[in-house]
């Protein structure tokens, strides 16, 4: 992903307003050192977390949720100031962060109390238990374009866990991600369980290799790769939520008119820089032209500033131009918008873009924009073979009336809407995370409690004689 909102400096940088340039914050940039100072604290303090149990970290994390609540106002204005996000987006940000507060909060004893197991046959003599203990520190990396409800599917579910945690934001939004830490800090004053650390790539870098026992990262696939290889040397374990292209099936028997909207949202929400934001949609060639007709009136109603913000990163523009562009040279049409809609820092309105060559960067390569590709299939089932011929497999989206159990079952992903995009994120009880290039392990629900801890199995002799024979029973 681009960098160039941000005066990266040996000691500290600005976070900028994508739409005037305005400096919003600065804030240091933390060395090896610094990182390595943080992780030592949180190891003390995540004893002390730890030692609180479920019911101590319950009532510290709702408390957290109630100041995070009364502080509302000041998150809403720097996810428009720092992020660019227009009002709505940025209540809906926070409204899906504090579900997921709440559901982590409420339910880590639920899923991770220790509990009897069954022992078998074979093992009678064996009283067994199971716990989910917390691996200690995580290290939670984020990324700017949801920079507080991304992070919130790690740090909720972390510190749930009993974890304690270094949190790095995005160095384009590190005021969102110390609004985080503020709040709990307010909420959990006694030790500081839950840290911000700031700076670009290098202080990701150095806090992978300070010691941190699990790195949970969200953000690109190539910077995925690198916090991979960084913790391979000392077999730090990584969560890696990254990037997707998501696709819209479009079945012949489908509401046509409700998938049109949910088109739209899925692309244009955020101004299409979700990972799992709706980049391509496949139309079954029944009810193709009455999709791309009603699609076409509706996206001109569209537009940047009222609906949906800038592009934060001025370098992604040119990703969505060259993209779009590329589409065009190789026999794509333009329906709505083009090259020319895109007028930094915004494109103007949704681009639409129909019958585009699959081998086409719009097709293959994360646009992050409000671009749409429409282009004719069959039947849903072909829509489904098109929609998994991907590298990216994290969110997915259906519209149909019959079969939608198993047309759902056969894409390839990690998370599939049905007659709806974008849902599951509002879902806190349900896994989050994807397959193939979109990274692997989970966050929010069961799994991404779990994801945060460390099955710990304890088996436990019932009497002192053991009921197996063997040549050590007999003391030969
Ligand atoms: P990015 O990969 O450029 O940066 C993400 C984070 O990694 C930033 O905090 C950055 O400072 C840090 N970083 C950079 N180099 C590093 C290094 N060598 N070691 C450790 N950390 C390093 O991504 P971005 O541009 O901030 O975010 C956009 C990407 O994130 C898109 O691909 C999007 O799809 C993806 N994303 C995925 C999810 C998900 O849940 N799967 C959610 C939101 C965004």
């Amino acid at each position: 992903m681009p960098t160039a909102r941000t005066d990266l400096e040996a000691t500290g940088f600005t976070s900028r307003d994508p739409v005037d340039d305005r400096v919003v914050a600065t804030f240091p940039t933390d060395d090896e050192a610094t990182v390595r100072h943080k992780t030592d604290r949180a190891r003390d303090a995540a004893r002390w977390w730890d030692a609180l149990g479920h019911d101590g970290r319950r009532t510290r994390l709702l408390a957290w949720k109630r100041v995070m609540t009364r502080r509302r106002a000041e998150i809403i204005d720097l996810l428009g100031r720092e992020n660019g996000k227009v009002r709505a987006d940025a209540v809906i940000e926070l409204s899906v962060t504090l579900a997921h507060v709440d559901w982590a909060a409420r339910n880590a004893h639920r899923v991770l109390r220790r509990r009897k197991m069954p022992s078998g046959l074979l093992m009678l003599n064996q009283a067994s238990t199971l716990e989910y203990k917390p691996y200690g520190v995580i290290g939670v990396i984020g990324p700017w374009n949801y920079p507080v409800f991304t992070p919130i599917g790690s740090l909720a579910y972390a510190l749930a866990a009993g974890n304690a945690v270094v949190f790095k934001p995005s160095e384009h939004t590190p005021a969102c991600g110390k609004w985080l830490t503020d709040t709990f800090a307010e909420a959990v004053p006694e030790h500081p369980v839950l840290q911000l650390t700031t700076g670009a790539g290098p202080t990701g870098a150095a806090l992978c290799a300070s010691g941190v026992d699990k790195i949970a990262f969200t953000g690109s696939r190539a910077t995925g790769a690198r916090v991979l290889a960084a913790c391979a040397p000392s077999v730090t374990p990584v969560l890696l939520e990254l990037g997707g292209k998501d696709a819209l099936v479009v079945a012949a028997d489908a509401d046509v008119e409700a998938a049109v909207e949910a088109a739209l949202w899925g692309g244009c929400a955020n101004a299409g820089q979700s990972c799992t934001g709706i980049e391509r949609v496949y139309v079954a060639e029944a009810v193709h032209e009455r999709f791309l007709t009603r699609l076409t009136h509706r996206a001109r109603q569209i537009h940047a500033r009222q609906d949906f913000g800038p592009i934060t990163m001025p370098g992604q523009l040119d990703i969505i131009r060259r993209h779009v562009q590329d589409a065009l040279d190789r026999g794509g049409r333009a329906l709505v918008g083009g090259p020319d809609s895109i007028r930094p820092p915004y494109v103007l309105g949704p681009i639409v873009l129909a019958d585009v060559p699959e081998d086409s960067a719009a097709l293959r390569e994360e646009t992050f924009g409000p671009v749409l590709v429409v282009n004719r299939v069959r039947d849903a089932a072909e829509g489904v073979r098109r929609a998994n011929d991907s590298p990216y497999g994290l969110g997915a989206a259906l519209f149909a009336r019959r079969g939608t159990t198993a047309l759902a079952r056969s894409i390839r992903s990690g998370m599939v809407s049905v007659n709806d995009v974008m849902a599951f994120p509002g879902v806190p009880s349900l896994p989050f995370g994807g397959v193939g290039a979109s990274g692997f392990g989970r966050i929010h629900g069961a799994d991404g409690l779990r994801e945060f801890t460390v099955p710990h199995a304890v088996t436990r002799r019932r009497f002192p004689a053991p009921l197996a024979v063997s040549t050590y029973a007999r003391g030969a």
